[in-house]
């Protein structure tokens, strides 16, 4: 399977489970997770129709970008972001989607305000309460969002999550539709800064079970660009 045949079948899994769900396909945007995948692949990607691109580590992205990989649609970054790569990532990434903490918040307003843009996040929940994962618990989430709306440089745009490895992509299910109701309940206050826009959720194992529960942006990698060989050194 070539990437433009795996990207035109995540499209049609995507495009059932939503018509199954009562949901407009237009509605779900497919972000195409490029790590550890070249230029060349990432272009033909954007080639066949994803629309937009994640990267998850800071230095790739921006070598990837020099080479021109993300020409023709937004760029998320989707990793772990340290504060001390923020500079980095401002004004780069359209949207940074797992902005876990009120002290990242704070130096990504800090960057962005002094630099006259606005930066636009999600906030990443913990929703399966892991110890190993960072984000927000849900019951801080109204927390985060007042202190943001005082925040310059910053607009909140939504949520993430990523729920705890599971057997079978049905077990997903509850966090899923927890992600969505916690969504719900945080849009019906209107807070400065924050328009929930985005609940970014689903991976290749499980984004037709995310769509089916509210997600409107899924995160697919090897789908489309087949596993990732963590083992093997990278090809230049
Ligand atoms: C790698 C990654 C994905 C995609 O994972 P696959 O299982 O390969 O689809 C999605 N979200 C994040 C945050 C990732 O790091």
């Amino acid at each position: 399977m070539n990437i433009a045949e795996n990207v035109a079948a995540v499209r049609e899994v995507m495009d059932r489970a939503a018509r199954e769900a009562g949901r407009d396909p237009k509605e779900i945007l497919l972000l195409a997770a490029t790590k550890m995948n070249d230029a060349d692949r990432v272009r033909e990607a954007i080639r066949a129709g994803v629309d937009l691109c994640g990267e998850n580590r800071v230095q790739e992205m921006l070598e990837k970008q020099k080479q021109g990989a993300y020409d023709g649609v937004p760029l998320h970054f989707i990793g772990h972001l340290q504060k001390n790569k923020v500079k980095q990532v401002v004004g780069l990434a359209e949207l940074i989607h797992g902005v876990d903490s009120l002290p990242l918040l704070e130096t990504i307003s800090r960057t962005a305000a002094s630099r006259g843009l606005t930066q636009d996040v999600l906030l990443e929940v913990n929703i399966g309460a892991e110890a190993s994962k960072s984000g927000f618990a849900p019951e801080e989430i109204p927390a985060a969002l007042e202190a943001a709306s005082h925040l310059p440089g910053l607009r909140v745009r939504g949520l993430m999550a990523i729920p705890p490895v599971c057997s079978a992509p049905e077990e997903n299910r509850p966090f899923f539709l927890r992600m969505k109701q916690l969504f719900i309940d945080n849009s019906e206050k209107k807070y400065d800064n924050v328009s929930m826009d985005f609940l970014s959720m689903g991976m290749s194992g499980d984004y037709a079970e995310a769509i089916a529960c509210g997600a409107n942006l899924v995160r697919v990698g090897s789908r489309i660009f087949g596993p990732r060989n963590y083992g093997a050194p990278r090809v230049p």
